[in-house]
Parts: structure tokens; sequence; C-alpha cells
């Protein structure tokens, strides 16, 4: 069978080869996937529900039902103090992934180069790869809290680099790029003329009163910088598939053109929901206290296990633990922990080649489950 060359550059997800195994053993604590068990306001599965009884579940647009973007319109003005015009300036999505897809095939020509910086979410690089672009991976580290170092941003660049992907809060990290940084990012792009790729999904899971700082904040971002945004991570709707780009109205038009040959829209009965679930999001602060609390009980159960340790996330639902001190590299503790202890979690070097001391962990459980996790981490490290 003829397969293509784009497919071969692809590298199979690791974090779905740790799911799949830990489904066939059963009885597993799955901490792989960024998928929160919560469900998302009644309101929201009401209006997806009505939508599908009365039988609204057509085409809509490609670009998302107009409504649907006016809410989103509105809720980017109230967030961010910045103008938006819904019917030239929004595209909805199958996803925040689809909407990182559009952007990267709407800019990508064969050779250019896109920024990533790493640990990264693994899609980022895959998808500029699928588009025919070259990845350009800037590395951080755990003693610097996984914060860009700007003063190294320039060197990296070339006639060739077109965009550079910021993802804060970070996914696998659990951090958030400094005010200072993301200023460095602004000037630097305006100065070499790059777009700019806001993946913000996780903006709505920050904790301890701390602010999310975006990179639209900063003058003249608004013209070269698509926001990605979701309602997976906010309101916990992974499997309804609703994402957006905010964006240049060029570039929104060109990721629209795109869509009538992807997807012609995205789901009717989800954008629906979307129209509910933005237009009154009081859930959202359930859901981060739920999290928090998580966050909380992990946190402190990892930093107690010998040989183990993990820097506070300070938004997600990730925490990223260094594992250093065991000896083993990420793929083979994540395996050896699969198959004694029955959990599951994803190893560092998914999210490039120099976290392979870290696993990361997500705390879509509950507590009590969480802390079954932790117990069974400890041992597992303990018999090392
Ligand atoms: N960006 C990041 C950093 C993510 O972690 C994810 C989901 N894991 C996405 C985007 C896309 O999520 P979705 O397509 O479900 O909106």
């Amino acid at each position: 069978m003829k397969i293509s060359q784009k497919v071969s550059v692809i590298e199979p997800s690791l974090t779905r080869d740790l799911f799949n195994r830990a489904l066939k053993l059963g009885d597993v604590i799955n901490l792989t996937l960024g998928d929160p068990d919560l469900s998302p306001p009644q309101s929201v599965r009401d209006a997806a529900c009505d939508a599908i009884q009365k039988g609204k579940t057509r085409y809509s647009a490609n670009a998302g039902l107009l409504e649907l973007r006016q809410v989103i319109a509105e809720s980017f003005t109230k967030e961010y103090g910045l103008p938006c015009n819904p019917g030239e300036e929004v595209v909805v999505t199958i996803g925040g992934m689809e909407a990182l897809y559009l952007a990267l095939s709407s800019l990508i020509d064969p050779g250019d180069e896109v920024i990533i910086f790493a640990p990264y979410y693994v899609n980022y690089v895959q998808m500029v790869r699928m588009n025919g672009g070259v990845p350009i991976i800037i590395e951080t580290n755990e003693s610097k809290g996984f914060s860009v170092d700007p003063a190294n941003l320039e060197s990296y660049l070339s006639d060739k680099t077109v965009a550079i992907i910021i993802n804060t809060p970070c996914n696998p990290t659990g951090a958030m790029l400094p005010r200072s940084v993301l200023a460095e990012i602004a000037r630097v792009a305006k100065e070499r003329d790059l777009l700019v790729i806001s993946d913000e999904v996780y903006k709505s899971l920050v904790y301890d009163g701390e602010d999310h700082c975006s990179v639209l904040s900063f003058p003249g971002m608004r013209d070269r910088t698509i926001l990605v945004d979701s309602l997976s991570k906010k309101f916990a709707m992974t499997g309804w598939r609703l994402g957006w780009a905010v964006g240049p109205k060029e570039l929104v038009a060109a990721m629209t053109k795109m869509q009538e040959n992807v997807a012609a829209c995205a789901p009717l009965p989800s954008q629906y929901g979307a129209i509910e679930a933005l237009k009154d999001d009081t859930d959202v602060a359930y859901i981060r206290n739920t999290f928090v609390r998580r966050r909380d009980l992990i946190f402190q159960k990892i930093n107690e296990c010998p040989r183990l340790s993990a820097l506070k996330p300070a938004a997600t639902f990730y925490i990223f633990v260094n594992i250093r001190e065991t000896g083993l590299k990420s793929l083979d503790f994540a395996l050896k922990l699969l198959e004694s202890q029955h959990v599951a979690v994803v190893p560092g070097v998914t999210y490039g080649k120099a976290y392979d001391d870290y696993v990361r962990i997500a705390f879509t459980h509950d507590v009590s489950v969480l802390s079954e996790a932790c117990e069974r981490i400890r041992r597992f490290v303990g018999a090392l």
C-alpha cells in the first residue's frame, strides 16, 4: 500500500501508546491523556441535545454559526480588551487542534521554519512537519522554571522563519510565560515580521490567584497573532471537539477556505452547546477549584516520594515529574510502572529529547484515585 511521505515523518504518539497499553491491562489508573473526568454544565448539555431534537444538525457556514462567532468575539473583547469582527476574524474548528492545523497549513510553504519551545505539545512538531515545515526547537529547563530565555530567541531565527508558537499555560509543565518574556517575544515578532500562534487552551485553569498574560496584550500584536482556544479544557468538553481561532482576517479567510476542504464545519450540536457555554462561564470556577485541590495533593505526594521531585504547576492539570534520581529513562520508567503497579504516565521524551528524565502526570482524576496512584508510584520507586 502506498503511504505518503508526509505520514512517514510523523512519529507515532507515545502518549497514545501508553494509553492503549493501559486499556489492554484493565484496572489501571490512567494518568496519560489530558482528558478531565468532569462533565460540562447541564445547560450546555441541554443546549446540544435540544439542537439534536430540533433537527439543528445540518452543515453550518465553514467558519461556524455566526451566532457562535458573535459570542466568541464578545468574550474575546471582554477578555483581551481588543476589537474582534465575528464575520471576518473568527473561525470555529474541530477542537483547538484543528485551529492549529488550519493555521499552520494556511501559513507554511515547504521549508518554512516555525519556532517551538520545548518541552512542547508534541502535535505542534508533527503538524509543522505534516505541512512541509521545519520545526526549530528551543529548549527550556527546570532550573529556570521552564521559562523561555528571550536572549536566546533571535539566534534561532533565520530568513525562513515564519512563526513562533507559544503555549501559555504550558502542556506538559503547567508553567506560564512571564510578562517580560512575552514582551520580548512580541518585540522580536514585530521586528522580524513573524506570526505568533498563541495556544491558550489552558488559560482558565490558572491557580493561586495568578493572572494569565497573553502576547495579545502587547501593542501591535493583534495584527500578527492567531489565538487558539477551545472548550475542551475550560469546560471539560474534550469529546465535543469544539475550538476556534481569532486572528487577522486574511489568515482567518485562508483557514476558512481550508476548512471547506477538510471538514466543512465543526459539528453543529457542539456549536449550539458552545454558544450556551460561552454565555455563562460561572462553572469554570468549579472546574478550576476541583483541579487546584488535585494539584495541591499530587504536588505534595510526588515531592514526598523519595527520588522524585516536581515544580508546582501554576496552571493546567499536568505535573512534570523529575525522575532523574531513579536512574531510569522515561520510557523505561513508564513501562515498568505500568507493568508492575498499573499506573500509566507519559514518558517525558514525548515532549522533546532533552526531557528523558521526566514523566508527565495528568491529574484528571478524583483525589482518592490520585492518592492511590501516588501510593503505587511510591511503591514502584521504593522497589527499584
Ligand atoms: N493545545 C494544547 C497545548 C493541548 O494540550 C491540547 C489538547 N491536549 C490542544 C491544544 C487541543 O485540544 P482540543 O483539540 O481538544 O481543543
